[in-house]
C-alpha cells in the first residue's frame, strides 16, 4: 500500500509520498500535493498528498478507533512495539540519513547525530510504557489516583530536527497510552511519514499513529476545535504557538509549547576561554544555527572580552559552508530564501545600528557563512530577535550581575550556557536565569531523552521528557477512594 516511489520524469528522481492514515499510504481526498524542495539545490525533492480538514478528520477518528485496542494491549506487549520500532528505525538509519541531508539540509554528522539520538529516544520511552505511576494520599479511606492516558494527541513538528522532534512526542504519547496524528512541518514531510511505517512494521495497531503532511491552517483550526483532540504538543516558532495556544485555551485543551529561543552564553572571566569558544561554536552554527538552543546572544565579561570575540571569530572563519554531503562541511545550506534573507536583514540591521561585524555576513545562497558580531546591545535586532540562522551576537558585560542581567533582558527564556571555573557562582548564575534548561561549561545545544526539556517565557512551557516529564501533557491523573468504614452522613 506504499505511495512511495521514484518518479523519473525529466532525468530528476522526484519522490512521491502520500498521507499515512490508519496504518495505509493514501492520497488526499481532495487529491491535492504539494511540492517539497531540497534546500541545498533548489531542485523538486519529493510531490506530497496535502492533507486537507477532511483527511485530517480522518486520522483523528482513526486516532480515536485505535486508543482502545493500543490500551487493551499488555505493558510488556506495548513497550515491545517501542523497542521494535527504535530497533526498525536504527536498521533504516542510512535511509533516514539520505532523507535529512536531502529534504533538510542536514550536514552528514547532523543527520546521523540526529537519527542515533532518535533511536535512543524511542527506547527511553520503551522503558516508560511500565512505569507510569499514580499515588497513594494519607486519608480515613484508601485513596490513591492513578495516570491515564488522555486518548487523542495532536502532535505538530517544524522542520529543523524534524525526525528527533517528531520521534519524541509520538514516543512519549504512545508510552503513556495514547494514540497520535503527527502533523509534520511541510518543510519536511517525507521523514515524518518514514517514521510513521517504521512504526507500523513495528507491529503498532493500525490508527494509532497517524501522519498528515500539509498545512498549518486550517489544519491547525480542526484540531483545537476537535472534540475528540484530547491534547496538543506542539514545537516551532513563538508566532504560530501564541495563534494555537489562544484555540487550546478558547477550547480547554491540553497544550504543550516548545518555541523558540535567543540563548545566551554568558562567558566569566575566569572561564577556559578556549572550552567557551568551542562550545560556543558549536552552539551558534550547529545545522547552520537553524537550532532552537543556539548560542545566539555571547555575553562576555569585559576583561575577556576582546579575547573571547578575536576566538569566535577564529574559530567560526574556519568552518566550511557549502554541500552537506561533504563530510568536511560544517554548515549547509539555509532553509529557504526568505530565511536567508530574513538572517542577513538581522545582521544588516544590527551594524547600521553599530555592531562590528568580525566574519561572515555575506550571503551565498543557499548558504549563510558563520558569521559573528561583536558590539551587541540591547535594541539591536541580533539582541532582540530570534536569528535561526548562523550567527553569533557578542555582547559586553561589566561583571557577572550585568552579565546575568542582560542574559534575562529577552522575551525568549529556553536554553543557556554559563563558562567559569567557579562553579558556586555558576550554580547561583544558573539558578537566577530565567531559562528551562542551564549547562554549566558546556553548549546551550543539548539535551537527552530523560530530562526536563522546555522553556519559560516566550520560548513556551511544559515539559518533554521521559521518566514522567511528559505525564502532565499526556495523561489525565484520576482521584479514586474507597470507603473503609461505614461513614455518617449529616443528612
Ligand atoms: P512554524 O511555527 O512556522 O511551524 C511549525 C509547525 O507548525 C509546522 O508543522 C507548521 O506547518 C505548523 N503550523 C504553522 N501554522 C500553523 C497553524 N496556524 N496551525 C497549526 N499548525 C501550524 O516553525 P518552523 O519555521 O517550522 O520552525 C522553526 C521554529 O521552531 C523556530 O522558532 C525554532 O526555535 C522553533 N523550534 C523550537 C524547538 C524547541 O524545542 N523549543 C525545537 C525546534 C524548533
Amino acid at each position: 500500500m506504499k505511495l512511495e516511489k521514484i518518479n523519473q520524469s525529466s532525468g530528476i528522481a522526484v519522490r512521491e509520498e502520500g498521507l499515512f492514515v490508519n496504518g495505509e499510504m493514501r492520497a488526499a481526498v481532495s487529491g491535492a500535493t504539494f511540492d517539497d524542495f531540497n534546500p541545498t539545490t533548489g531542485e523538486l525533492y519529493a510531490r506530497v498528498a496535502d492533507a486537507g480538514v477532511e483527511d485530517a478528520s480522518m486520522a483523528i477518528e482513526a486516532a480515536q478507533a485505535a486508543t482502545r485496542t493500543w490500551q487493551q494491549l499488555t505493558g510488556s506487549e506495548r513497550e515491545n512495539v517501542l523497542w521494535r520500532a527504535a530497533s526498525a528505525l536504527e536498521e533504516q538509519s542510512e535511509e533516514f540519513v539520505e532523507v535529512l541531508i536531502d529534504e533538510a539540509g542536514s550536514t552528514v554528522s547532523k543527520a546521523r547525530s540526529e537519527v542515533s539520538k532518535s533511536v535512543d529516544l524511542v527506547r527511553a520511552a520503551a522503558g516508560d510504557v511500565r512505569r507510569v505511576e499514580g499515588k497513594t494520599t494519607p486519608s480515613a479511606k484508601c485513596s490513591f489516583s492513578i495516570r491515564q492516558p488522555v486518548g487523542v494527541v495532536v502532535a505538530i513538528t517544524p522542520w529543523n530536527v524534524p525526525l528527533t522532534l517528531a520521534a519524541k512526542k509520538v514516543a512519549l504519547g504512545l508510552s503513556t497510552g495514547n494514540t497520535l496524528v503527527l502533523k509534520p512541518s511541510p518543510l519536511a514531510p517525507v521523514i515524518a511519514v518514514m517514521l510513521g511505517r517504521v512504526f507500523d512494521e513495528a507491529g503498532l495497531p493500525p490508527g494509532a499513529l497517524n501522519v498528515i503532511p500539509g498545512p498549518g491552517k486550517p489544519l491547525g483550526d480542526l484540531f483545537v476545535a476537535h472534540p475528540d483532540v484530547k491534547a496538543i504538543t506542539f514545537t516551532g516558532s513563538t508566532a504560530t504557538g501564541k495563534y494555537l495556544a489562544g484555540g487550546a485555551a478558547a477550547n480547554l485543551k491540553r497544550f504543550g509549547l516548545e518555541l523558540g529561543g535567543k540563548n545566551p552564553a554568558i562567558v566569566l572571566r575566569d572561564a577556559d576561554l578556549e572550552r567557551a569558544a568551542q562550545a560556543i561554536v558549536f552552539s551558534a552554527f550547529y545545522h547552520s544555527g537553524q537550532n532552537c538552543m543556539a548560542a545566539s546572544r555571547v555575553i562576555v565579561e569585559g576583561p575577556c572580552y576582546e579575547e573571547m570575540v578575536e576566538r569566535l571569530g577564529s574559530r567560526a572563519s574556519n568552518l566550511k559552508v557549502g554541500d552537506p554531503r561533504s563530510p568536511e562541511t560544517h554548515l549547509g545550506p539555509i532553509i529557504n530564501d526568505e530565511q536567508l534573507q530574513r538572517v542577513h536583514r538581522l545582521v544588516t540591521d544590527s551594524i547600521n545600528a553599530g555592531a562590528r561585524l568580525v566574519c561572515g555576513g555575506t550571503p551565498d545562497p543557499p548558504f549563510y557563512p558563520a558569521t559573528v558580531v561583536a558590539d551587541v546591545r540591547p535594541g539591536m535586532s541580533l539582541f532582540e530577535e530570534e536569528t535561526f540562522g548562523p550567527v553569533a551576537a557578542v555582547i559586553q558585560a561589566e561583571d557577572a550581575a550585568d552579565a546575568l542581567q542582560l542574559a534575562n533582558n529577552s522575551r525568549y527564556g529556553l536554553s543557556a550556557g554559563i563558562f567559569t571555573r567557579d562553579i558556586q557562582k555558576g550554580l547561583k548564575l544558573a539558578q537566577q536565569l530565567e531559562v528551562g534548561m542551564v549547562h554549566i561549561n558546556d553548549s546551550p545545544t543539548y539535551t537527552e531523552p530523560t530530562v526536563p526539556f522546555g522553556g519559560v517565557k516566550e520560548s513556551g512551557y511544559g515539559r518533554e521528557g521521559t521518566g514522567g516529564w511528559a505525564w502532565q501533557e499526556m495523561t489525565e491523573s484520576k482521584w479514586i477512594t474507597v470507603l473503609l468504614e461505614e461513614k455518617q452522613f449529616p443528612f
